[in-house]
């Protein structure tokens, strides 16, 4: 999410509710020094009919966190999805969120004397923000960067943790000084994996096609959501190591993740894809995962977690 406008009041640390300001890790813990920060970034959307909040696919977040978790060795202090919900609802009281809510659940080693091979104290905070718009850009105008994405042989992608955002980084920040709006990254071995944070889908033929995952990227969320709304509509979903080359000749290309939503990449290298612009099978996608986010398609209505309003008011409606 870019920068919110305003900070939030509250955090939910270990449990607790605190001033956002008290929700703090020393310096020099393990987590400062290495970047050991299991996490995972959800949303929720305000319902079509302005009723309630819906958590989008909160219990497939919560089962990533624990693989991550497992992964980095580092004990899961959030015990179930039920806790985590619940945790989410009363944070999203107390600051009384009436729009769409960019929510974040941080796991972290939280020493102060920072060992690389610390693994407690554990802590775990929440905190909840507006969601803006993430790109300053509707639309996306991309580079194949030099930089290649981690291996799972050195620092799996697949793990959701801080220190792999470096990478991301380096990536985002070259293709800005390159006069970029984003990059995709490699592979070592040549073919796509992913954005510094969000998955690709291309459009070939009418269908779409996804680096699969073992081609070092994270597993979203969102890019399951999309493969699932796609084939409820008779677009089949193909998942295959995808040449560099294919990107230039695709149809439509887009970015999917819980910050990015379905965003169109409209060129790569310079290179425009198809139109230029958003394609059909693009726009169908947004539409249908808004929808999905929103509460309006009956089929997916297992992903979503209701919050309440805090202090509700009547929402008119022209
Ligand atoms: N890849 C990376 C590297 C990411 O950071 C994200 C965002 N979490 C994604 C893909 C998309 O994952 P999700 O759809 O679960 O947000």
């Amino acid at each position: 999410m870019s920068s919110p406008v305003s900070l939030p009041k509250h955090a939910l640390l270990n449990g607790k509710i605190v001033a956002y300001g008290d929700a703090k890790i020393h310096v020099m813990s393990t987590s400062m020094k290495f970047g050991s920060v299991i996490f995972e970034g959800m949303r929720a959307y305000l319902a079509h009919d302005g009723s309630a909040l819906f958590g989008f696919r909160l219990v497939e977040h919560f089962d990533r966190l624990v693989n991550s978790c497992r992964m980095a060795r580092i004990s899961c202090p959030v015990e179930s999805s039920e806790q985590m919900c619940s945790e989410i609802g009363e944070l999203l009281a107390e600051e009384q969120a009436q729009t769409g809510t960019y929510i974040r659940l941080q796991v972290y080693v939280d020493d102060m004397n920072g060992r690389m091979s610390a693994r407690e104290p554990v802590s775990y905070c929440l905190g909840v923000f507006p969601a803006a718009d993430y790109f300053a850009q509707q639309t996306q105008r991309v580079m194949v960067s030099s930089w290649r994405r981690i291996p799972d042989s050195a620092m799996p992608a697949r793990i959701k943790i801080a220190a792999n955002y470096h990478n991301s980084r380096l990536a985002l920040l070259e293709a800005h000084a390159a006069g970029k709006d984003n990059a995709i990254l490699l592979t070592e071995l040549g073919t796509v994996a992913e954005g510094p944070g969000y998955n690709v889908f291309l459009v070939q033929d009418g269908r779409l096609v996804t680096p699969a995952r073992t081609d070092a990227i994270l597993e979203g969320v969102t890019r399951d959501s999309i493969s699932h709304l796609a084939l409820a509509r008779g677009i089949d979903v193909i998942e295959r190591p995808v040449d560099r080359s294919e990107l230039y000749v695709a149809d439509e290309i887009f970015f999917c993740g819980t910050a990015a939503e379905v965003t169109p990449i409209v060129s790569v290298d310079d290179i425009p894809i198809g139109r230029g612009d958003s394609g059909p099978v693009t726009r169908l996608l947004q539409g249908a995962y808004l929808r999905a986010a929103t509460g309006q398609d009956e089929g997916t209505s297992q992903w979503l977690t209701r919050f309440a309003l805090a202090n509700a008011v009547p929402t008119s409606r022209g």
